[in-house]
């Protein structure tokens, strides 16, 4: 790796006490407002490999108790049975969802319109107010980058400053052997968070029927796997901050989404600048020491005004500083959760237009989603008339063939009850006049066949077909149409038959 160029890390160690002087093109940057140049990408171009140091403090353990939190919970899921299903189970081959015991038909799918509107809303709410706490503490790239495939990295290569060095080293058999360790373990990783991730779709156990069987048998999900834990491993061993950086179109949104009255971490530069060593006359509270910089997981320097783009809101640096504080007896908060305007001198402002309106749209998004959520039913049906004409007539009558689809979205057997309102007098239900009984999720179609005597025919009518289980947990309604000839026509017809009504 050659040589960075920007923001050069420590190379003698991590200590706040020996921080390697940054080069001349980073010390000219640093005390401007803003920057002209990528942290993680060399003069010449080249990637710019991040170490970011160890870090120690009270937001750090706060990320760490949710960010194992998090990952259990992920590892957990689909073991978990909830009413004989997975807690969480997109059974892709039923075309059904499995939520905690709720279960969604694919008819049902299009809640997921607003259960998506619902988190895209609330996501908007709490960046206008606090900025990327989702991108700190709960996005799935920082998760698992900092709580698993950083560790490993860590555990087999040591800290910061080690793996700097290990990075500079020639190729031995040491080095190799690191190597070949850390990334066997990535690949291994990356292939239990894919198989995993297959479990949420198909289930555990037959994740594990698949991984038991040739992959030409299951070629589909062997290549899914493939692809993932492919894509997973070239992410989380050599892209990683790129892809916040680069990819990432949350990031790039921060900034139509918040404002200077948005709390996020910052540095306090009134009271931070002129930083100096201590001892320094007429500095500021910042010493100067880099260790915000080298603990950075995206390499950028807070002290610089203004929001960056590649500030992913770890609050690594609100750590470190703190920690420096405490050691030069200075005040902490140097680096903290504020808002720009209040880091100039002004008030945060909470209530401001952008908050009121993503606030509403969050209300409203919340109170239309529990309503459709509550208007989900345990069952569902469909009526459809037969392929064929739409009405027949014969010597004595006038028929409607109707099929009716019966779904039962319940993990246990329903009895379906099914019946007609609004009928005229004289009309003839045949099929479904019985309970049917359709099995766990599972659909049943029946015949229906409405019967009118000629003689009683008194033209097309209206009904409706009512579905209700036994115990009347819920009721299901359609209308239908009966359709037939003209009454009069077919009064004239008969009588010049010589029918008799
Ligand atoms: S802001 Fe804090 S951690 Fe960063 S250089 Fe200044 S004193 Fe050191
Ligand atoms: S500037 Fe601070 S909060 Fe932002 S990514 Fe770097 S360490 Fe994390």
């Amino acid at each position: 790796m050659s040589a960075p160029q920007i923001n050069p890390p420590p190379s003698s160690g991590d200590k706040f006490s020996k921080p390697q002087p940054p080069k001349p093109a980073a010390a000219s940057a640093r005390h401007a407002p803003s920057r002209d140049f990528v942290t993680t990408i060399n003069e010449d171009g080249s990637r710019y490999f991040l170490h970011p140091a160890d870090v120690h403090g009270f937001f750090t353990r706060i990320r760490r108790f949710l960010g194992l939190a998090l990952i259990a919970v992920y590892l957990l899921l689909p073991w978990i049975p909830v009413g004989g299903y997975p807690a969480l189970f997109l059974d892709v081959g039923e075309g059904r969802f499995h939520f905690f015991g709720f279960t969604l038909a694919a008819q049902d799918t299009w809640l997921l319109f607003f259960g998506l509107t619902g988190v895209g809303f609330g996501l908007f709410f709490l960046t206008a107010l606090f900025g990327r706490l989702w991108c700190g503490y709960a996005c799935p790239q920082t998760v698992f980058l900092d709580h698993l495939y950083r560790r490993i990295e860590r555990m087999i290569e040591g800290d910061a400053a080690s793996r700097r060095q290990l990075d500079r080293a020639p190729w031995s058999s040491g080095k190799i052997a690191r190597r070949i360790a850390k990334h066997g373990l990535y690949i291994l990783a990356s292939l239990a968070i894919t198989h995993l991730f297959l479990a949420y779709f198909v289930s555990v156990p037959e994740v594990w029927h698949m991984m038991s069987a040739a992959p030409r048998e299951h070629w589909a999900a062997f290549l899914f796997v493939f692809v993932a834990a492919g894509a997973l491993y070239f992410n989380f061993a050599w892209f990683r901050e790129q892809l916040c950086i680069v990819i990432c179109p949350y990031g790039r949104m921060q900034s139509a989404l918040s404002d200077d009255h948005t709390v996020t971490v910052g540095y306090d530069a009134k009271r931070g600048e002129p930083r100096g060593k201590v001892g320094t006359p007429d500095a500021g509270a910042c010493i100067d020491c880099n260790r915000c910089v080298q603990v950075c997981p995206t390499g950028i320097d807070i002290r610089h005004t203004s929001l960056q783009l590649e500030c992913i809101a770890c609050t690594a640096c609100i750590d470190a500083c703190d920690d420096i504080m405490r050691k030069v007896q200075r005040p902490t908060g140097l680096i903290r959760y504020d808002s720009l305007a209040a880091f100039r001198g002004g008030q945060t402002r909470w209530i401001r237009p952008r908050t009121i309106l993503y606030g509403v749209l969050l209300v409203i998004g919340i109170c239309v989603a529990t309503f459709a959520f509550s208007t989900v039913k345990p069952a569902n049906f469909m009526v459809m008339r037969m392929t064929g004409a739409a009405y027949f007539v014969d010597r004595d009558d006038v028929r409607n063939q109707f099929m009716v689809r019966l779904l039962n979205k319940r993990n246990e057997p329903v009895a379906f009850t099914v019946r007609l309102e609004g009928l005229p007098a004289g009309v003839v239900q045949n099929g479904l006049t019985a309970p049917v009984t359709v099995a766990p999720l599972a659909e049943q179609v029946s015949p229906l066949v409405l019967v009118v005597q000629r003689k009683t025919y008194t033209g097309p009518f209206k009904a409706t077909l009512v579905v209700e289980d036994a115990a009347k947990s819920f009721r299901l309604s359609r209308p239908i149409e009966f359709l037939g000839p003209d009454a009069q026509l077919l009064l004239n017809e008969d009588r010049a038959k010589g029918i008799t009504r």
